[in-house]
């Protein structure tokens, strides 16, 4: 039975141009995952999408005097065409400021507000005595409380994860322009996470297979006591608030807001395909799986605060696990966009292929701590393993069999290295999936490579070379194992390289689409004519390392 699989990526928000340190923690675990359930031959429906009302875009937009749609239409295209050039399959990479989006927020709230899990209060505000406007999450900036960052925003300290409100802030200030807001009386519409939180408690606490960090962040919360948050704020950018009266100048809050593009994205999904039903599969069926790909500062809105949402709206699917990563850091500092540090993703495509940075940041991912990524480690990830191990093997195998056969037909009989060979294959396949199935990629990419390893081996054992001037049944033997092998690669590489993949699968003269033969070893029983191969790589200069870290300097 094909499962069902939602694949649920992080929302950036767009104030900027998408960075690795984006890319490696969430886009690169989803589509990782997402392919290999598709070759699986799981039904699997990846989204995500920007999120436009982000409060960083509306104060982008009033520094430089724009309309806050404008900054995030245009950043908005910028992300959409790099992760579309990086290869992420999307089955739809949409935005939050969407007829569909807003239908749904307003059919959430409003149900929510039905049962009882809403209600109205008055908060004291930080206010600009003068800009004469209230400032929310990320207008202010003061202490954190809790571990003292001094940095921490009205909404969230970036460096314990906490949720705060812009009251928790020690020696608040304007992001806009340094004075100090008045707190003054303000009306709110509020979620009452507090009446969810014997619930919450009792799902996480039986969610084993998540990560620690995750679970423990997560329970940490909640036995702190969770307590209830406003949903809407007094601003002008945002989701309107379907309330008749009082709410005409405030708008529904972005981290309520946000969340539920997920589910909005998912039934625009449908709709474009013509299936509007189809959505329901993914959130009303209890067999679905639904995984949330995020980084570690958004773990609390995917543990609690969607959940919550979920459960006071009823029937919709709970996370099946929210696999968050740890940061990538760029030469020890943090690869954040904010402080103007950072690879650029347009910037580096215009130079680079999207594959070896797929393979580069899978293999550093920052899965139980944070990682670095370095021009010189990409280098020699590039070098010594794509184009020395994978490329390598399968250049000499595909070379010397097209050189030296017009067909290779499937030997009558085998040895018992070819035996072992044969069997790398099988343990390969096995392991690459259930570590893909256990959101452990890197060390699934670690197996995938290991096949490439012992492919050279054995042909450095079986040394065809020599095969070929004494007995060239036994080199014949040989080779086909290799390509077998090669076919073998050509899978367990699919979720990793989708583009060497599909080369491979060409090379091999195979007519079928790539995912027809699923996660299986391909059984190769006809006979193979091998083309004239290309290589699946290219070598980079050494000068790479100091050109690209002398442009970061600049
Ligand atoms: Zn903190």
């Amino acid at each position: 039975m094909p499962k069902k699989i939602l694949v649920a990526v992080a929302l950036p928000y767009v104030n900027g141009e998408p960075h690795l340190g984006h890319i490696a923690g969430m886009n690169v675990p989803a589509d990782i995952f997402a392919r290999y359930h598709r070759l699986r031959g799981n039904q699997v429906v990846m989204v995500s999408g920007s999120d436009m009302h982000g409060t960083p875009t509306a104060l982008k937009a009033m520094d430089e005097g724009v309309e806050p749609i404008e900054i995030a239409t245009k950043y908005h295209e910028i992300w959409k065409n790099s992760l579309e050039k990086m290869g992420f399959s999307y089955d739809l990479y949409t935005h939050t400021h969407t007829a569909t989006h807003k239908k749904t927020v307003h059919d959430i709230f409003l149900k929510l507000k039905q049962q009882d899990f809403l209600s109205e209060k008055t908060q004291k505000m930080p206010f600009s005595t003068t800009e004469k406007m209230f400032l929310s999450d990320r207008f202010v900036e003061g202490e954190c409380p809790f571990c003292s960052y001094k940095n921490a925003r009205g909404d969230q300290c970036d460096d314990c994860g906490r949720t705060l409100d812009p009251t928790d802030l020690i020696n608040i200030k304007s992001k806009r322009d340094g004075s100090t807001p008045k707190f003054k009386d303000t009306t709110h519409q509020f979620l009452n996470l507090s009446k969810f939180q014997d619930a919450l408690e009792e799902w996480i606490s039986d969610k084993n297979d998540w990560r620690p960090n995750v679970k423990n962040q997560s329970m940490g919360m909640i036995k702190e006591g969770l307590i209830d948050r406003a949903i809407t704020r007094d601003i002008e950018w945002g989701i309107s608030v379907p309330i008749k009266e009082g709410y005409e100048n405030k708008r529904i809050y972005v981290w309520f807001e946000a969340v539920i593009g997920y589910l909005s994205a998912t039934i625009e999904w449908a709709e474009i395909s013509g299936t509007p039903d189809l959505w329901k599969d993914f959130w009303l069926d209890e067999d679905a799986e639904s995984y949330y790909f995020q980084g570690k500062d958004n773990v609390p809105f995917h543990t609690i605060i969607w959940p919550a949402i979920l459960l006071g709206y009823g029937n919709l699917n709970l996370p099946t696990d929210v696999v968050a990563n740890e940061y990538l850091n760029l030469g020890g500092i943090d690869f954040s966009k904010s402080k103007g540090h950072a690879v650029w993703l347009s910037d580096y495509l215009s130079r680079y292929d999207p594959e070896p940075l797929r393979y580069y940041l899978a293999s550093i991912m920052p899965e139980t701590s944070d990682s670095e990524f370095t021009w010189a480690g990409y280098v020699s990830a590039n070098n010594n393993e794509l184009v020395a191990t994978l490329g390598n093997f399968v250049h000499r195998v595909l070379t010397m069999t097209n050189k030296n056969f017009e067909i290779l037909s499937k030997p009558s009989r085998f040895g018992k290295t070819d035996l072992q060979a044969l069997s790398d294959c099988d343990k390969a396949l096995e392991d690459v999936s259930q570590s893909i199935q256990d959101r452990k990629f890197r060390s699934a990419l670690q197996s995938a490579m290991k096949l490439a390893q012992s492919g050279n081996k054995y042909i450095d054992q079986k040394k065809p070379w020599f095969e070929l001037k004494s007995d060239k049944t036994k080199a014949a033997t040989t080779l086909w194992v290799g390509i077998n092998i090669i076919a073998t690669l050509r899978t367990v590489f699919y979720p990793f390289l989708p583009s060497t993949s599909k080369l491979i699968h060409e090379m091999l003269g195979f007519k079928e689409n790539t995912l027809h033969d699923g996660w299986e070893r391909k059984k190769i029983l006809d006979d193979i004519k091998i083309e004239s191969p290309s290589p699946l790589f290219k070598k980079l200069e050494d000068t790479v390392i100091e050109d690209e870290n002398n442009r970061l300097m600049n």
